[in-house]
């Protein structure tokens, strides 16, 4: 129903491509972290300090009561000199008090640092990586343009880009932060008590068993959630840049119904999601408390009745004080490991389209030791050139050979689909012949300095994109520094003047995005008046006045043709008649040149050229039956690419 292609299902390149990186997050901090090692180092650091430091704070609460309280255990600090400290109760209070600020400050004070050094090191990198990304899709063929969409492409760019900030900003701080306190609230209490710390740790192995079977359950929530968001994404991009044939079709609810649908399975994985979550998390708590609880008891009975069972080691009032406190601190961290690997593994399917995208090859670049063009003659050859756009299918164009001398007119004329412009679009190297080869002043394009190559071509292509911003902005695009008088005087020979001239804000009318509110007709003609603007050594015209009017096309050709006399020219013929006067015409077929000539010889031939002619003069209603299996329509409205 609707003209897009339905693409929900196609699979993205660049999760297919995943073998390439097998360790994608040590990769990523090992290539874009190795220069800031030492803002890592004091991320690290401070990551890892913080939460040891702030746990001084129970130990001393410890110190106060057993100490201070019911000075049932001697006073003493560790590190610190017996000698250094008090002796009456009340300044040991004082300076326990005083200590436990300085912990808590300094704590504090850490946690700043390393909030500020991995939100510095995270920005950084994101930085970085999304330039690098967007350099590398600069670079890549048109080839990569066809096959992927450009939704997907946005996503690594947006969304995947993004997804690093959690796990560069988040990930290692919280990881290491959870670490240092689990192992050191382990240490305090084995430092503290070892035999009460046995039983307190108890219940880390069920909650490590807890953890495991949420994460084995929500996992594939989470992998689910993301699909549908992409579905989702997809779906909305697709009918949104394809708005005006929706509206023209009056498919509007049959879109919305598309984007309701993919949206209520959204909310489907998304509620599972949750209600695994709200259920998992209680039940760690319950755990939590029952420990928490089993603690009281044992700590109780062991302090009003002495060691129970084996155990030997007496218990003091503070330190049972400080291991419930411990308690409550050290469940809590297993609950954010989840969290954790559920971040974790997010980014790491970022951090992998991140890294298929810069592996992924260069088709068409630069050979190492490319000629660099200075002055062009403009002879151009094809020797036997086929090309296909995917290897498993039908070739585009199949042994195509020319030769044109310099400063010609090559007319270019064939049926809808008979290769017209990909024979075009080989010569700036949109694309690479599959076999033989084409030459320009002798050399072989591949040996050509890209930018010099393609800055010799002007190439008005058959729908011309505009950007958004004004008409002398578009026509200047590859040449900002140009006058006005250039700009005007290329909008004159592409028959642009007199209609911008009578647009309200003449050079200055802005064009809308992609250039809607102007008429396809003067698209082409700003189209035009872009290629000539950078003077070019060869120019291609793909049906580049096929929406303007017979009489302003008149106007167009002549003159074109004068600024056209020595370079040469590859005009792609809408009208038949836009050729007419050139020194060669090719006549393209099925991929094929099946003729070639001028306009007087090919009329001659009595061929297929001279059978479009009389169509369109014409002379004949219809081709004879042995063109017949062919689409040829030549004015017909052209829907190829
Ligand atoms: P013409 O310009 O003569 O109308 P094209 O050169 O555009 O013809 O197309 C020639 C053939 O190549 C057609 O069969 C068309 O479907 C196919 N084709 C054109 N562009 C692409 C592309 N980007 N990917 C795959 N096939 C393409
Ligand atoms: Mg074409």
């Amino acid at each position: 129903m609707t003209a897009d292609k339905d693409t929900d299902d196609e699979p993205l390149l660049f999760e297919q491509d995943q073998a390439a990186t097998s360790w994608p997050i040590p990769r990523l901090f090992q290539e874009y972290g190795a220069e800031y090692k030492p803002l890592i180092a004091v991320a690290l650091g401070a990551s890892l300090l913080s939460p040891v430091v702030s746990l001084l704070p129970t130990y001393l609460l410890k110190v106060v009561i057993d100490s201070v309280f019911l000075q049932t255990t001697p006073f003493h600090v560790p590190f610190v000199p017996a000698s250094w400290m008090p002796t009456q109760p009340w300044p040991q209070l004082l300076v326990l008090v005083g200590l436990i600020v300085v912990a808590a400050v300094t704590s504090t004070g850490l946690g700043w640092i390393s909030g500020w050094a991995w939100g510095r090191f995270a920005q950084t990198v994101q930085h970085i990586v999304r330039t690098d990304a967007y350099e590398k899709i600069q670079q890549l063929g048109i080839a990569f343009f066809d096959d992927q969409q450009t939704g997907q492409i946005l996503s690594i760019l947006n969304d995947d880009v993004n997804e690093l900030n959690r796990l560069l900003e988040r990930f290692l701080d919280e990881l290491l932060r959870i670490g240092a306190r689990f192992i050191g609230i382990a240490a305090f209490l084995f430092y503290l008590h070892w035999q009460l710390a046995i039983i307190a740790l108890l219940p880390v192995p069920v909650l490590a068993v807890m953890s495991r079977w949420f994460i084995s359950r929500i996992r594939p929530m989470y992998d689910d959630v993301r699909q549908r968001v992409g579905v989702l994404n997809a779906r909305i991009e697709n009918s949104l840049s394809g708005i005006r044939v929706v509206k023209a079709y009056t498919a509007e609810s049959f879109e919305a119904n598309r984007v309701d649908d993919a949206s209520k399975q959204l909310l489907d994985t998304r509620w599972d999601v949750i209600t695994t979550r709200i259920s998992f998390f209680p039940a760690m708590n319950v755990v939590n408390w029952l420990s928490f609880g089993v603690l009281v008891i044992v700590g109780g009975l062991w302090i009003l009745n002495g060691p129970p069972l084996f155990f030997t080691e007496p218990l003091s009032v503070g330190t049972l004080v400080a291991f419930l406190t411990y308690n409550r601190q050290f469940t809590s961290p297993l609950i954010q490991v989840g969290h954790l690997i559920d971040l974790y593994h997010d980014a790491r399917a970022s951090v992998i389209r991140i890294f298929a995208l810069k592996d992924y090859d260069i088709e068409i670049k630069d050979q190492e030791n490319a000629l660099s063009l200075v002055d062009i003659d403009g002879n151009v050859t094809y020797e036997d050139v086929t090309f296909r756009y995917d290897s498993d299918e039908e070739p585009a164009i199949e042994g195509i050979s020319f030769e044109v001398e310099p400063g010609a007119f090559v007319g270019l004329v064939g049926p809808t689909g008979s290769g017209k412009t990909t024979l075009t679009k080989l010569l700036p190297r949109f694309y690479d012949p599959d076999e033989g080869a084409i030459r320009l002043d002798g050399h072989d394009l591949s040996s050509i300095a890209l930018t010099d190559l393609r800055s010799a071509i002007g190439y008005v292509s058959q729908e011309p994109f505009l950007f958004s911003g004004t008409v002398s902005e578009n026509i200047a695009y590859s040449t900002p520094d140009v006058s006005r008088a250039e700009i005007e005087q290329a909008a004159r020979m592409g028959g642009a003047h007199e209609f911008i001239t009578a647009l309200a804000d003449g050079y200055e009318t802005e064009v809308g995005e992609r250039g809607v509110k102007l008429s396809g007709g003067q698209r082409q003609r700003i189209a035009i008046a872009r290629a000539i603007i950078t003077d070019p050594d060869l120019l291609i015209l793909d049906e580049a006045t096929s929406h303007v009017d017979n009489e302003t096309e008149v106007l167009i050709q002549t003159a074109l043709r004068e600024f056209s006399a020595d370079r040469t020219t590859f005009a792609i013929a809408h009208r038949l008649s836009t050729v007419r006067n050139a020194d060669t015409i090719l006549v393209l077929d099925d991929g094929e040149i099946v003729e070639q000539g001028t306009h007087e010889e090919l009329l001659e031939r009595d061929g297929l050229y001279s059978n479009l002619w009389k169509v369109q003069v014409g002379e004949l209603e219809e081709l004879p039956d042995t063109f017949l299996e062919q689409t040829v329509d030549a004015d017909a409205p052209n829907f190829s690419r």
